[in-house]
C-alpha cells in the first residue's frame, strides 16, 4: 500500500517536472534579437510624449508580439527640439543643450524683439489656434537668467485668438504681457499693458501697479500662464489668466478686449496663438522645459 502511494507520487512529481521543463523551454528557448531600428508608433508633439517600438529581428520568432519593446519619446517641449517650434522671429535664436537661447532681433528703427513659439503649430492645429478646453490649463517654462545682471530685463506675452471661417481662419483677440527685471534683491515681475520694444520696457516693469518682487537664489525661474477657461460664460469672461512664478500664483492679469475688435465681431477667445519673448536687453536668457499641465 505504502509502496503504491510512493510510486504514484513519483509519477506525479515526474509529470510536474516535465510540465515545468516544457514551460521553461517555451519561455527561454528563444532569445529575441534586436537592432537599433525603432519605429515611431506615435510621434511626440510639443506637449505630449510619443511612443516608439522595435521587434525581434529573428525570422523564426514565433511569439505573437514578435518580442515587441516600447520606449517613450519625450515631449519635444522638454528637449532642445523646442527650437523648431519658434516659428516666428527665430533668426537670432540658438539651440542649446537643453533648450533655446533667446537672442533678439534689432530693427533699423531702434526697436528690438525676440522669438515666438507657435503653440498651435507645434500641436498640428492646422487652423493655427490651440483650442482651450474647459477647466484649468497651465503652460509653463523654465527661464535661466544666470547671465542677467542688475537692471537686465525680458518680456513675454501669450496671445489669444478667435477661430474664424474662411481663408483668414483666425483673428487676434487679446494678449497677456509680463516683464521680469533683475534687481539687487532678486526679481521684479510685472503685468504690462503693452510692449515698447525698447528700454522703455524696463521703466514700464517698475511703473506697473500689478507686480511682485521675489528672491530667487538659483536665477532659474519657472514661469507659467495659468488659463482658466469656461466656454459657457459670456465672451469677455470666458478666459481668466494668472501668472505662476516658481509654482505660486503671483499675478492676475486683466484680460483686455479691444473695442475696435469687438465692433468687428472679434469678441471671443477660442485658444492660444503664440508665446513670444517680446523684448529683452540681453541675448542670453535660456528658455527650456516648456510643458502643459
Ligand atoms: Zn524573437
Amino acid at each position: 500500500m505504502e509502496k503504491i502511494l510512493k510510486s504514484k507520487f513519483a509519477v506525479f512529481a515526474l509529470a510536474l517536472v516535465m510540465t515545468f521543463s516544457l514551460f521553461m523551454l517555451s519561455a527561454c528557448g528563444h532569445e529575441h534579437t534586436y537592432s537599433d531600428n525603432w519605429t515611431v508608433e506615435k510621434a511626440a508633439t510639443l506637449f505630449e510624449d510619443g511612443v516608439k517600438a522595435r521587434y525581434c529581428t529573428d525570422e523564426e520568432c514565433n511569439e505573437d508580439d514578435k518580442g515587441k519593446q516600447t520606449q517613450v519619446i519625450t515631449a519635444l517641449g522638454k528637449t532642445n527640439e523646442l527650437y523648431d517650434f519658434f516659428n516666428f522671429y527665430n533668426e537670432s535664436l540658438e539651440r542649446t543643450e537643453n533648450g533655446v537661447k533667446l537672442g533678439q532681433i534689432s530693427d533699423p528703427d531702434g526697436t528690438r524683439y525676440g522669438g515666438a513659439i507657435g503653440i498651435a503649430y507645434g500641436n498640428d492645429d492646422n487652423d493655427g489656434v490651440y483650442e482651450l478646453e474647459n477647466g484649468v490649463t497651465t503652460i509653463s517654462f523654465n527661464l535661466d537668467l544666470t547671465s542677467f545682471e542688475e537692471d537686465d530685463y525680458t518680456l513675454f506675452t501669450m496671445n489669444f485668438l478667435q477661430k474664424l471661417d474662411g481663408d483668414q481662419n483666425r483673428a487676434y483677440v487679446t494678449e497677456c504681457i509680463f516683464g521680469v527685471l533683475k534687481t539687487s534683491q532678486g526679481y521684479t515681475i510685472s503685468a504690462l499693458n503693452g510692449v515698447n520694444y525698447t528700454d522703455a520696457d524696463r521703466a514700464a516693469i517698475l511703473a506697473s501697479e500689478n507686480k511682485v518682487t521675489i528672491a530667487d537664489d538659483d536665477n532659474v525661474l519657472t514661469l507659467g500662464y495659468r488659463l482658466t477657461y469656461d466656454s459657457t460664460k459670456p465672451d469677455a469672461e470666458k478666459l481668466g489668466v494668472k501668472l505662476v512664478v516658481n509654482g505660486e500664483e503671483k499675478i492676475t492679469f486683466t484680460v483686455y478686449y479691444n473695442p475696435e475688435n469687438t465692433a468687428n465681431g472679434i469678441t471671443r477667445v477660442d485658444g492660444i496663438g503664440t508665446l513670444w519673448n517680446a523684448n529683452s536687453n540681453k541675448d542670453s536668457a535660456i528658455l527650456y522645459n516648456l510643458i502643459k499641465e
